[in-house]
């Protein structure tokens, strides 16, 4: 049997020609030309000696270029390795050798950093779009004078598809090693439900294409559809919002920062786009967002959850089911999701329905295993589950809410607090915009709570905020939950999906003077 992630873009030239698979800036490239172009850089690859099962890394944005380079690749049968673009040239010197990445597809303007790291790798280096001082050979410019190759290579549904590497949130990046058939089942199963695509929906592009979410759920599950891709290479809540509106956007897809940012330029810009549904993954949605979100621009938001080693989609609410704010819905088609005993590493102890646990999961979703770390692949799938390293609970009808990451649990003079629980009480005071718990160190209680919080504009910042916003989270939670510490800021330090990033908070504040507002 044969499969292959490239007949996702092949399959939908050959049933929508004519419909435009990519619009980016003011121009639209419709699945026959993104097709060829694809073919057309699979040809130039070839000729620069790259085969099936070569590794080629892609440090590209959110450009036509990425969709060319990644199914060019996969039509050849080699494996693509998508690299975050705005990583350092140490950065992507260590995904270059770890990968073994036979070249680098580099965009012009990221060379910078992806041509040093290529120097001290030795990766042959092709780039793509114009630049006069780089010495490298262009891709693009190579791939006009190609023909397009005639067939993809097939390739077996076991063989690697691509290697993404995880986004580093919690430590050094892995590259989570998804399959043919990892990839073509989640694409397929969460294009129907919950996705719910149909060729003539218009899809926003802002999450980066390098990422699972980006990449997995956005571009290929609406190419699988036939519908369009809007690209939006840097997302900005105003620019999103006027773009939706100007190309007719029917599905936005984001992480919570980004319903964050939408809600903030809705206010100041009365224009909504037509949007039929809106899904959140990759962070905690807290439900006042979610219900501020579809009161302004009046659509269902449904939030999931997933991670790059499950290709990434586990579990959804859908728009057929009745809407659990608050739960990431139920598995979705062939996959199982079970909660275990967390404090059991060494193999899989399921707990009974309602009892917290480590979200454990099984099924086609799962990767191969991490590149070249057999130790991190043995702990992570056991007896054939994966392990997530999230805590979660299910509820007698099978919805599963995601507690917390296992790592971002603050333990506080013996109790446990869930920062996600913390996070969305503090998501109803008024002046909070957006609000990140964290856990640091103390003397006595070996950790305090932390409640790290940007302002809404026009709110002044400052000890006697911060005093009010612990007073008020006093008088909501129990006692070893609340924040006793309060800080401020402008911008949360973001990951390139869009994620907050805890670790760098904490390292940020346990090297930061205290603001602390009186003792509860
Ligand atoms: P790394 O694995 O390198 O630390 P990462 O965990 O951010 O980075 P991703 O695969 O991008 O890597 O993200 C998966 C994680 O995102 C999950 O393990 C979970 O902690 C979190 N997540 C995803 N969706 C949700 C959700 N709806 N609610 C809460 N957390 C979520």
């Amino acid at each position: 049997m044969t499969l292959s992630v490239a007949s996702i873009l092949a399959e939908s030239a050959l049933r929508r020609p004519e419909h435009p698979a990519v619009v980016s800036g003011a121009r639209k490239i419709t699945y026959r030309e993104l097709w060829d172009e694809a073919r057309r850089y699979a040809a130039a690859l070839r000729a620069r000696g790259i085969g099936p099962g070569d590794k080629v890394a892609l440090l590209l944005p959110s450009t036509p270029h990425f969709p060319s380079a990644y199914f060019g690749v996969l039509a050849l049968g080699a494996i693509a390795v998508p690299v975050h673009a705005l990583l350092r040239a140490d950065e992507i010197a260590y995904v270059l050798q770890d990968s073994g990445a036979a070249a680098l597809i580099c965009a012009a303007p990221l060379l910078a950093e992806g041509g040093r790291a290529a120097e001290t790798t030795g990766t042959p280096v092709l780039t793509v779009m114009e630049e006069e001082r780089s010495s490298a050979p262009r891709l693009d410019a190579l791939a006009a004078g190609s023909t397009p190759i005639d067939r993809q290579v097939p390739r077996a549904p076991e063989d690697i598809a691509v290697i993404l590497y995880t986004s580093g949130t919690t430590g050094r990046p892995k590259g989570a090693l998804l399959t043919h058939l990892n990839v073509v089942m989640n694409v397929d199963t969460t294009m129907l439900s919950p996705f719910d695509f149909t060729a003539d929906d218009v899809l926003l592009g802002c999450l980066p294409l390098f990422h699972t979410f980006g990449q997995i759920c956005g571009m290929n599950t609406c190419f699988r559809a036939g519908a369009t891709l809007v690209l939006m290479p840097r997302f900005d809540g105003p620019g999103a919002l006027d773009l939706m509106v100007r190309e007719g956007c029917t599905v936005f897809m984001g992480v919570p920062t980004m319903y964050t940012a939408l809600l903030d330029a809705a206010r100041a810009d009365p224009r909504r786009p037509a949007l039929d549904r809106a899904f959140s993954g990759g962070a905690a949605l807290p439900v006042a967002v979610l219900d501020a979100f579809r009161e302004t621009f009046g659509c269902p938001v449904l939030e999931g959850y997933g991670l790059t080693e499950t290709s990434p989609v586990v579990a959804y609410n859908q728009k057929a089911w009745p809407l659990r704010p608050g739960t990431v819905g139920r598995p979705i088609w062939g996959v199982e999701v079970e909660i275990a005993r967390a404090e059991v590493e060494d193999r899989i102890e399921l707990l009974p329905v309602g009892e917290t646990g480590e979200i454990v999961i099984r099924g086609h979703n799962v990767m191969a295993g991490y590149l070249n770390r057999p130790e991190a692949t043995t702990e992570a799938i056991v007896d054939g589950w994966f392990r997530s390293g999230d805590l979660g609970v299910k509820d007698d009808e099978g919805y599963l809410s995601v507690v917390d990451r296992k790592k971002d649990v603050v333990l506080r003079g013996g109790y446990n607090v869930y920062p996600r629980e913390v996070e969305d009480v503090l998501a109803h005071h008024p002046a909070i915009a957006q609000a990140a718990v964290v856990g640091l160190p103390h003397p006595v209680h070996g950790e305090e709570v932390c409640a790290v919080v940007r302002p809404r504009p026009g709110t002044v910042p400052g000890p006697a905020l911060g005093a009010e916003i612990v007073t008020w989270s006093r008088e909501r939670m129990a006692p070893y939950k609340y924040p006793r510490r309060v800080e401020f800021v402008d911008a949360f330090p973001l990951g390139p999906s869009g994620k907050v990033l805890k670790r760098e908070l904490v390292a940020r504040l346990t090297t930061a003077a205290p603001h602390r507002p009186p003792d509860g």
